[in-house]
């Protein structure tokens, strides 16, 4: 009567939602204040005033027709205008309006992305720890997810790993830097070495190999790290990204996806990319959002406190005995968990009240994430926290 796939889909809860919930109902038992929730990206920078001033101003100000009428399917042309020059002048993108496709985030823009490119037998690298939605996606497009690890130690690209994956049937390579949930940033020479394999592998086996390049949070990087702008080394790239990280804005579902010139036979990519769009309904980017963000191209969000965040728990759990990589960016944290079924340390974690996400569920077993996108505060009270669950496993292991 109904798709059994998506059914299954519609009703088998992530974990993510799972601890959620539990940690919703363990709070009305303890209070708010005692249940120590690490589980969900949802930004709590607040959104900044100059996004909130631009809309009310957009709002009031401006013709409504403008404000909330269809837009064309790609988004409003003088939209893509701004924001195409904006990320020539802050990235060196070499791109126009026209290389731009508006989305409702970067959700949609890597579904779009690979609905665009999938044919059959096609399939998609991933590189793990990774973004469990991507073979939801992948996978509803009629691809195959295969998933490679990265190197344990930093989470960098294992390119004797990759090398060995790549088959005449890959499409495309995806690239999450800064990584969800490892924290981990591919600097420029790790970019350089990818590209000369990918284009090795292009010569091998006569066909692109795209990077689809997920970038939601790419402002998002400390200590000096930089994200260096992918197409500029590699000219099959496609860069999908959301405004909901840097500007917090993941409610309102705005983004783009940006398809360079350079980019092989980029009239029929970019066609595709508007026909995935079309089937997947992800024509007409909200119409307000567009405006906005329009409005506040080239502004930054004061970030910092994720820099704060960051150092405060990785000092923090190092301290308390966990062994975890000090992240570069993104606003996640991905330790080893103190037992090797990263699920049992998770329910262990829980009798602690401390709400973290087993590393299973990014392809990364034997780890854990915590988001640290929480109030600082919340941090420094969930410290001795870990510093007891660490306390307990010494304890059995002596
Ligand atoms: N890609 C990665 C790596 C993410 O972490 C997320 C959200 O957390 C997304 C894509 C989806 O972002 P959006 O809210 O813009 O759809």
């Amino acid at each position: 009567m109904v798709s059994e796939q998506m059914y299954e889909l519609g009703t088998k809860k992530s974990t993510i939602r799972t601890i959620f919930e539990y940690g919703q109902k363990r709070a009305a038992e303890v209070g708010a204040e005692n249940v120590f929730d690490f589980s969900l990206g949802n930004p709590n920078v607040p959104t900044p005033d100059f996004i909130r001033d631009a809309a009310i101003d957009i709002l009031v100000h401006s013709d409504p027709m403008e404000v909330h009428g269809y837009t064309i399917a790609p988004g409003k042309p003088q939209v893509c205008d701004v924001l195409a020059a904006d990320l020539k002048k802050r990235f060196g993108m070499e791109i126009t309006g026209k290389n731009l496709f508006l989305t409702a985030g970067a959700a949609a823009s890597v579904t779009i992305a690979f609905k665009a490119l999938t044919e059959e037998g096609d399939e998609f690298v991933s590189i793990a720890p990774y973004f469990p939605e991507y073979r939801v996606f992948v996978e509803s497009c009629g691809g195959k997810l295969v998933v490679v690890p990265a190197k344990v130690d930093d989470f960098q690209i294992d390119f004797a790993a990759l090398e060995a994956v790549i088959t005449t049937h890959t499409k495309a390579v995806i690239i999450n830097s800064p990584n969800n949930p490892s924290g981990a940033v591919y600097n420029e020479a790790t970019i350089r070495q990818l590209a000369d394999l990918l284009r090795a592998k292009e010569m091998e086996y006569a066909h692109p190999i795209f990077i689809i390049a997920d970038e939601p949070y790419r402002e998002i990087v400390y200590d000096g790290n930089s994200v260096p702008c992918i197409p500029q080394f590699y000219d099959n790239t496609i860069v999908c990204y959301s405004y909901s990280k840097s500007f917090s804005l993941p409610g309102e579902r705005i983004g783009y996806i940006a398809v360079p010139d350079s980019v092989a036979d980029f009239a029929r990519v970019y066609g595709a990319i508007a026909g995935a769009a079309r089937v997947l309904t992800h024509v007409n980017a909200p119409s307000l959002w567009q405006l906005v963000i329009a409005r506040c191209a080239g502004k930054a969000a004061d970030l910092s406190t994720y820099a704060r965040n960051a150092a405060l728990l990785y000092e923090g759990l190092s301290a308390a005995g966990f062994d975890c990589m000090r992240p570069q960016g993104a606003f996640y944290l991905f330790p080893k968990a103190l037992e090797e079924d990263d699920e049992a340390f998770c329910a262990r974690a829980r009798e602690f009240d401390l709400l973290l996400v087993p590393g299973a569920d990014f392809g990364c077993p034997g780890y854990f994430r915590a988001a640290y996108c929480v109030r600082t505060e919340m941090i420094e009270r969930a410290l001795p926290r870990f510093q007891k669950l660490a306390a307990f496993y010494k304890e059995i292991h002596e």
